[in-house]
């Protein structure tokens, strides 16, 4: 990862060549539809790369902020539970695939996030440091949108035959709409919606076996306001080949049994991108970088686990290509591990587009690090116009702290990192006049100060 700058404007580059040259043609050309999913949205909003960029760069401001304080982060100390609920839209009794499967995939899913998963015995030791907890864990939903009980598992029999459009693997939305033959998706604000479906072409020569929605239209950002919030949008969610999903599918193709692409589809969903960076073409492949500091640079997808493979060199501290990540394509036998700025870039993409998603269980500890920081707040009311000042005076300018804003719902409005002994401003302009509160908590998840802040208009 580096040159940052000229990596930015290669993605724009391919990406504005990609959508005017391949996306009339409609042909996807890998397993994983993330690059045609992209494609759609900068056809409705061009400038989403630069976003989705702006939004990885305060990431990693807050990220290396953090590190840099050389103490546990904040979620070292909690957790996030999803709601899942798993349409299977099918035309065959094949396709209906059995609770145990998607009980296996289930469980896959929550080692693989919360790093239980046996196969980390995989990671070479160069990596083995950066394989993370991600903090995230999944739980069949147990409420409908109407407020009756559910399984989470929601089977819906359709007479489409297969999603699929054409023999390289192009696909409809169709499996997102009831009209369609699909099925209309539970308040993505609420749920993740995840449909299982037939994407195989007949005699197909290219296939679709997953993809996913990224997060669009950050909540918090005003500059942002135009993007569409994919928390309202319908087809915001993940869709997988019925072949795939589960531990040792008896469909599954060969390369596809471990139950790793929905991992991989989910990694998308939380803002991902591909380990390799998704470059034009491999002349590129070294200097698009997937916008994460430690994954080494790849120069393409590998489907490979030979562990020679070093693609680019990387600038310091050269690594071979990390086949071992989950956002790489060499899955089965190789996939076992997001690192730790992935891990942290999907708790951030939670905590800042999908707020309404996650049930928070946070385990807070008793370490007492700090001699009563004093901390100021004000103005408070906050009236039109002004904005909220922060500032925690401690004697240790390195400290950093976390505050959140919540409703008076108790959902989380908006997070931020705060240096002691700075003042910080927080925006107030884009959240409705009422009754908030402002937690500040220390990065051991300690809370040191709690008030209630009024927005009055
Ligand atoms: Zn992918």
């Amino acid at each position: 990862m580096n040159a940052n700058r000229i990596i930015k404007y290669s993605l724009i580059v391919f990406f504005s060549l990609y959508a005017s040259n391949t996306f009339a043609q409609n042909v996807p050309i890998e397993p994983c539809g993330y690059k045609y999913e992209i494609e759609k949205i900068i056809q409705q909003k061009p400038n989403f790369i630069s976003q989705q960029n702006a939004w990885y760069a305060q990431a990693y401001q807050m990220y290396s902020e953090l590190k840099s304080a050389k103490r546990r982060i904040i979620a070292d100390t909690e957790f996030y539970e999803i709601p899942v609920v798993f349409h299977v839209i099918y035309n065959t009794a094949a396709q209906n695939i059995s609770t145990a499967l998607i009980l296996s995939q289930l469980n896959e899913l929550n080692l693989d996030f919360r790093k239980l998963n046996a196969d980390t015995s995989r990671i070479r030791s160069v990596f083995k440091p950066l394989a993370s907890d991600v903090h995230i864990q999944f739980k069949l939903a147990t409420q409908d949108p109407n407020g009756n009980p559910t399984t989470g598992i929601n089977r819906v029999s359709t007479s489409t035959t297969t999603f699929a459009t054409n023999i390289y693997g192009s696909y409809s939305d169709d499996m997102k709409n009831t009209a369609a033959g699909g099925q209309t998706a539970w308040n993505p604000a609420r749920y993740m919606n995840v449909w299982i479906c037939n994407m195989e072409y007949p005699n197909y020569v290219g296939i679709t076996y997953g993809f996913a929605t990224p997060p669009t239209g950050s909540p918090n950002w005003s500059q942002f306001q135009s993007v569409t919030k994919d928390s309202t949008d319908p087809k915001s969610g993940v869709v997988l080949h019925y072949k795939v999903v589960g531990k040792n599918n008896p469909l599954a193709p060969a390369n596809y049994k471990e139950g790793n692409t929905a991992t991989h589809e989910f990694g998308h969903y939380f803002g991902l991108r591909h380990i390799w960076g998704d470059a034009a073409n491999l002349s590129l492949g070294c200097s698009v970088d997937d916008g994460i500091f430690d994954t080494p640079n790849a120069k393409d997808k590998n489907y490979s686990c030979n562990p020679n493979l070093n693609s680019c060199t990387d600038p310091t501290n050269d690594k071979p290509d990390m086949t071992e990540n989950y956002m790489d394509y060499a899955l089965d036998g190789c996939a076992a591990m997001f690192t730790r700025e992935q891990a942290f870039m999907m708790r951030y993409v939670l905590n800042n587009f999908r707020t309404g998603l996650p049930l928070r269980n946070i385990v807070f500890d008793t370490i007492m690090e700090y001699p009563n920081p004093i901390v100021t707040i004000s103005p408070n009311p906050v009236k039109s116009g002004n904005d909220l000042n922060i500032t925690i005076n401690i004697n240790d300018d390195n400290a950093i702290f976390i505050s959140s804003l919540i409703d008076n719902n108790g959902k989380l409005v908006v997070k931020r990192s705060i240096k002691a002994n700075e003042k910080t401003i927080l925006l107030t302009s884009p959240y409705a006049a009422g009754v908030y509160y402002l937690i500040v908590s220390d990065i051991n998840g300690r809370i040191i100060n709690k008030q209630k802040i009024i927005l009055s208009y």
